[in-house]
């Protein structure tokens, strides 16, 4: 516990979870500290990154305190784990036994290698009959994590998150971990704590949630994070409990910053004019400019900045975020998006009812969701539908424009069925050098001189369009369900 005099020979070390989504760091996570966080989070994922300080019993007996910082598991906060990567000394990288190196996984492994952290691969779910470790071993050698019975030099543990199986290797092998890299308690030495998330509370004003890497904290002393200064009014453990002094390891609330600090900040003694350690994700937040492909305009709101960081490190280019903010959505966050089309998406805030009123008048969809990747999920495939308007559709058959003929004055296409199936009543798109030029549907089919409902993939037809479409050899027609209606 914070407030508790500490008798470590060394610090202990703060340690980032990370890993693929669903691979088991929640419950890997739970498993050490014997809480279930599973449940009380929506969707089931972490959605904040936050921290802990726990104690495990070390191979000589005495016990030994390790501090998790548990990065959330979507995509999304890749941002984050760069800041986790860069203020913690070790990373633990879950991997599933089942599923191995996967998208995220190779994210992180970036990550980390880019912060030149070390970092412990707890091969995850090993209890489960699929599991294949001598692949995923092959597939971490790829990625560039050599694990040391193959010649390199990381640790890689088996676990079993759900049997706590390897539980304690896991730990043992932090510890030694931590034991080479000689983190010792530099209490003494000058304050440094880094900020992991911030938030303004109604009642209590601006709060940071911080992580004490060097020196100590005592109530009342001043401190800095940049140029924002904070009188220490209060400080909490990540229990709850009020705390009067903070030291290397601890993870803690503060109270009493003038303003609410960035995320990623470096907190001292001295105030200095450095600017966060994570350059904030400004460059995602794209200026409008001329271009030809159609960017999707938003307004993004969240519940604290750790979120709202994640979320726009999850956008991509063809975004554009005209407004972001913690809190509520107001009546400024939609006459702010109105104008241009944007739309509101906002994670985890309210949305009162004249602000919801007040946007179906002006047209400004609102998405909100307490699940994270619900709203990068939304904002994606506004996204994808921007880009390509037939996103939404399924492919029932595609054929080629080979012939024309006239019959009574009527124009029919000769086709060559290249793809699935053509029936009549399809809609369908008319198609030339890859660009869709006309909708419309299949007024008939005629195979020969017979009349058909439907030709399959290999044939031949004859085909008539209403509405009409002026239509040439070569074309291409696309039959297709909206999977909307
Ligand atoms: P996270 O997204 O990485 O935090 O993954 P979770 O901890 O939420 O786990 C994802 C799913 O895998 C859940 O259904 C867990 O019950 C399951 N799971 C996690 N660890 C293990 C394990 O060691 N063995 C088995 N069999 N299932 C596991």
């Amino acid at each position: 516990m914070p407030n508790q005099v500490k008798t470590d020979q060394f610090r202990p070390p703060i340690v980032a979870v990370m890993g693929h989504i669903d691979h088991g760091k929640t419950s890997l996570l739970d498993r050490i500290r014997s809480a279930n966080v599973t449940k009380r989070e929506f969707g089931g994922i972490t959605q904040h990154i936050s921290a802990y300080k726990t104690q495990v019993k070390s191979t000589s007996g005495s016990p030994r305190s390790i501090t998790f910082i548990d990065t959330p598991g979507h995509a999304a906060f890749c941002q984050m784990r760069v800041r986790g990567a860069q203020t913690t000394d070790l990373v633990v990288l879950v991997i599933s036994a089942v599923d191995g190196v996967m998208a995220q996984t190779k994210e992180c492994i970036k990550e980390i290698t880019k912060a030149g952290v070390p970092v412990i691969v707890a091969m995850n779910k090993i209890d489960l009959e699929n599991s294949q470790p001598e692949k995923i071993k092959g597939q971490l050698v790829e990625a560039g994590l050599t694990p040391e019975e193959y010649g390199g030099q990381v640790a890689l543990i088996p676990v079993s998150a759900k049997t706590g199986q390897g539980v304690d290797k896991l730990l043992e092998s932090i510890l030694l971990h931590a034991d080479v890299m000689e983190l010792t308690d530099g209490a003494t030495s000058p304050l440094s704590a880094f900020i992991y998330e911030s938030r303004l509370d109604k009642s209590c004003g601006p709060i940071a949630s911080v992580i004490v890497k060097t020196g100590k904290m005592t109530v009342g002393d001043t401190i800095y994070a940049g140029n924002i200064v904070c009188r220490i009014k209060a400080m909490t453990g990540t229990d709850g409990q009020k705390i009067n002094i903070a030291l290397p390891g601890d993870p803690l609330e503060i109270l009493g910053f003038e303003e609410v600090p960035s995320v990623g900040s470096i907190i001292s003694s001295q105030k200095t004019e450095s600017t966060p350690l994570l350059s904030k994700v400004e460059n995602q937040t794209i200026s409008p400019t001329i271009s030809d492909t159609p960017k999707l305009k938003i307004v993004l709101k969240a519940d604290v900045e750790g979120t709202l960081e994640a979320l726009k490190a999850s956008l991509s280019d063809d975004v554009i975020i005209l407004s972001q903010g913690i809190g509520a959505v107001t009546d400024n966050d939609v006459f702010l998006a109105s104008p241009s089309r944007a739309q509101i998406f906002a994670f985890n805030v309210s949305v009162p009812r004249f602000i919801k009123n007040l946007a179906d008048n002006e047209k400004v969809p609102i998405f909100e969701s307490k699940i994270i990747y619900e709203i990068i999920e939304n904002i994606q495939s506004q996204v994808l539908k921007l880009l390509d308007p037939t996103i939404e559709e399924t492919t029932l058959g595609e054929a080629k424009i080979t012939a024309e003929f006239k019959i009574d004055k009527v124009r029919i296409a000769g086709l060559e069925i290249t793809k699935g199936r053509l029936a009549k009543g399809d809609q369908v798109h008319l198609s030339r050098d890859g660009k869709i030029i006309k909708d419309t549907k299949i007024e008939g089919i005629r195979q020969g001189k017979n009349v058909v409902e439907e030709i399959k993939m290999g044939n031949e037809c004859g085909l008539t369009f209403k509405p009409y479409v002026d239509f040439a050899i070569n074309d291409a027609i696309i039959a297709y369900k909206d999977e909307k209606l």
